[in-house]
């Protein structure tokens, strides 16, 4: 199965992929994650991607393409992948996804909308700890770790995203609203979109994605 993950910073995509992962084996491609793991590297391409990211604009096409075309490539997946963040404007989705896929006589199977109210996603964002080598996600009220601030299972400490201010998620949400939302419509005319239900619980949210992949 090749599948988009689709929604607005806090709306549960990281912590829906790894289940996604595991039950379909498919493999997991976030562009936010590689692009700061190339922020921290110090790479070229950190250097020309950290600004805007720290803004909480979206990083210029050309430099994700790069990203993209090189994961994809991956004979890991061939098989099928789960696309968390990316495509975030109609170009990466048009011009760069489905030009790329065409190639390799293949198609985008579904898009998963994870639907949410924007009032709801600045208590998620401001809550969030993540262990940065595996990115387990935990939340301070919804699902805070055993100890606070370590990771559950190895016990390293949690990071919090610089990014994850009340301030720089305002700029998110409008990159969202503005650049990523026609993606959704994009790929509704093409009959591919499933919207969820992302304001329920977790295990809520999984059953429904386990629905429709079934
Ligand atoms: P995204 O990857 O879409 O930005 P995350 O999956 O990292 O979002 O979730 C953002 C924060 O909200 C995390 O702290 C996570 O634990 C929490 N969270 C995720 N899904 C839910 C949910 N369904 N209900 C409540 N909190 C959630
Ligand atoms: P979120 O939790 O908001 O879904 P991500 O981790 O996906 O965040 O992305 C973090 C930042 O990385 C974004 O605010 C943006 O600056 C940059 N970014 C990630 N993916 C893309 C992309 N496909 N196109 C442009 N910028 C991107
Ligand atoms: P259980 O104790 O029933 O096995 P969990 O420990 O998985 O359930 O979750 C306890 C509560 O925390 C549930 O209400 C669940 O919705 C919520 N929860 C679990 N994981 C997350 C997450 N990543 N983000 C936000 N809330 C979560």
């Amino acid at each position: 199965k090749r599948l988009i993950l689709i929604g607005p910073p806090g709306s549960g995509k990281g912590t829906q992929s790894p289940i996604i992962k595991e039950e379909y084996c498919l493999c997991h491609l976030a562009t936010g994650d590689m692009l700061r793991a190339a922020v921290a590297a110090k790479t070229p391409l950190g250097v020309k991607a950290k600004e805007a990211m720290e803004k909480g604009e979206l990083v210029s096409d050309d430099l994700v393409v790069g990203i993209i075309d090189e994961a994809i490539k991956r004979p890991s997946c061939q098989k099928g992948f789960i696309l968390d963040g990316f495509p975030r404007t109609v170009v990466q989705a048009e011009k760069v996804l489905d030009d790329m896929l065409a190639k390799q006589g293949t198609k985008i199977d579904k898009v998963l909308n994870f639907a949410i109210d924007d009032a709801i996603l600045e208590e998620r964002i401001t809550g969030r700890w993540i262990h940065p080598s595996t990115g387990r996600t935990y939340h301070s009220k919804f699902a805070p770790p055993k100890v606070p601030g370590l990771d559950d299972v190895t016990g390293e400490p949690l990071i919090q995203r610089k990014d994850d201010t009340a301030a720089v998620l305002k700029s998110r949400l409008e990159a969202f609203h503005r650049q990523t939302e026609p993606v959704i419509d994009y790929y509704s005319k093409k009959g591919a979109v499933v919207n969820l239900h992302a304001e329920k619980p977790p295990k809520e949210v999984t059953t429904e994605v386990q629905k429709t992949l079934l």
